[in-house]
């Protein structure tokens, strides 16, 4: 790295604590790549601090990760788990606490990087008052959530205005698809600056164990035919769609079938009504004893589940990006995705795998049983998906790419608060 090496830089991420376990309540994909992100840009040169809100009171106020990489948690309303529906009335708070916190440690961040529209607005008012440069990446937008869910929430109108201000105003947007720039320009703003740079993952975790010792680990026979589900416990995630398409396999009584879905918390916790209609129909459809609910998967867990799987599918609803389908490719293992948002970057049908319409329980069911009964084809899909994700999506290529992205823009003249607000007065 240049002459930015060492610079301060804020990873901001209101609602998706880089520091929890993840796979359980709203956490899941940002809090990965926050943290990801974070500690490959650390090891890159970068002194990164990531902010988010502290939301029990036994959580510590700071944790270190690795050299130069800490998530530091801000006091912004009651220390509880709050929605992220219900956050923005914080956020005013959170603000006025990392201007005390830049004070109180002699830290001024010359960039945020902010992930999901809470944390766009708490970097457009850094901005507004310290002048700091401002990246975005949105995780999820408004404009697009809010065609795919029959109840629009109360907080809409103020996030989509949020979401149009930001890729109007911040220095540069991270799409992390093509498919995401879209929808950008198509549904919020033809203004602004905008960069495709992917999610990543850990090329060295997944794809460690094959098939064979990963089963072993797990007590699966080698010609049980798995199916894996990873993920939250969320309506959009379609865990539905997956579970009706296997009840309807060509295969059900000839193979011996094993669905896996795997994620979430123990009952009780916010997660807990989705887990509990989709046990219910996995009871009414007979369907017990071949599926199993391991619950959340750890670091060390989720390597084995991906490579013992024959296929892994994702039915979402709607999904931004998608991380579950890039660890499965890059585990050799080969993903049928929604025909939605990055899935349709990530997943090359018949190349890697297969894409279906979302909610299609039948073209689950048939790509499924396509995959499922070509065993050669299907180890072909795998191998394909490791190099398309050893190609594209490691995170140190992603990594090295924001930072490179950073440098670009810590060179460019420095626009005073003053002179912005006239400049958009
Ligand atoms: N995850 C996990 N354990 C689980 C379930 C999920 O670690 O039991 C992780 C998963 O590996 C992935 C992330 O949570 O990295 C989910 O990200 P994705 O982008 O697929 O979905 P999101 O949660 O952002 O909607």
């Amino acid at each position: 790295m240049n002459s930015a090496s060492q610079k301060h830089i804020a990873l901001i991420s209101v609602h998706g604590d880089p520091a929890v376990e993840i796979g359980k309540e709203e956490a899941g994909g940002q809090n990965v790549y926050v943290r990801q992100v974070g500690e490959a840009l650390a090891e890159l040169g970068w002194q990164v601090d990531m902010f988010t809100r502290k939301a029990s009171a036994d959580q510590a106020k700071i944790v270190e990760h690795a050299p130069n990489c800490r998530t530091i948690r801000i006091t912004a309303g009651p220390e509880e788990f709050i929605p992220r529906d219900n956050l923005f009335k914080h956020a005013p708070e959170f603000v006025q606490q990392m201007l005390k916190f830049q004070q109180e440690s002699g830290i001024e961040y010359e960039l945020v990087h902010t992930n999901y529209w809470l944390s766009a607005w708490v970097g457009m008012e850094l901005k507004k008052i310290q002048g700091c440069k401002q990246v975005h990446t949105y995780h999820s937008l408004g404009a697009v959530k809010y065609k795919s869910v029959s109840t629009i929430p109360l907080i809409a109108k103020t996030r989509l205005a949020v979401e149009k201000e930001v890729l109007e105003t911040a220095n540069c947007i991270v799409a992390t698809s093509p498919q995401e720039q879209e929808h950008m320009r198509s549904l919020v703003s033809t203004k602004g600056n905008i960069d495709i740079i992917p999610c990543g993952t850990d090329i060295h975790r997944f794809g460690k164990v094959d098939q064979q010792q990963a089963r072993q680990q797990l007590g699966i026979n080698a010609d049980t035919k798995v199916i894996l589900y990873v993920g939250r416990f969320d309506f959009r995630k379609g865990i539905e769609t997956l579970v009706r398409a296997v009840a309807q396999s060509q295969l059900r009584g000839k193979a011996d079938l094993k669905l896996i879905i795997g994620g979430g918390s123990r009952p009780g916790q916010s997660d807990g009504k989705e887990r509990d209609r989709i046990e219910g129909i996995v009871n009414e459809l007979g369907m017990q004893d071949m599926t199993v609910f391991p619950g959340r998967l750890g670091d060390e867990d989720l390597p084995i589940y991906y490579a013992a799987a024959d296929v892994c599918v994702v039915p979402s609803h709607y999904e931004p990006f998608g991380l579950v389908a890039i660890e499965a490719m890059a585990s050799g293992t080969p993903v049928i995705a929604s025909d939605v948002g990055g899935l349709q970057y990530t997943v090359v049908p018949e190349e890697t795998g297969l894409l279906a319409p979302p909610k299609d329980n039948d073209a689950f069911a048939a790509a499924i049983d396509r995959i499922l009964s070509h065993p050669e084809w299907r180890n072909q899909l795998g191998r394909a998906a490791r190099k398309r994700v050893e190609d594209k999506f490691s995170w140190d290529g992603v990594a090295t790419q924001l930072s490179e992205l950073y440098v670009k823009l810590l060179e460019q003249p420095a626009v005073s608060p003053k002179d912005e607000a006239v400049a958009t007065a």
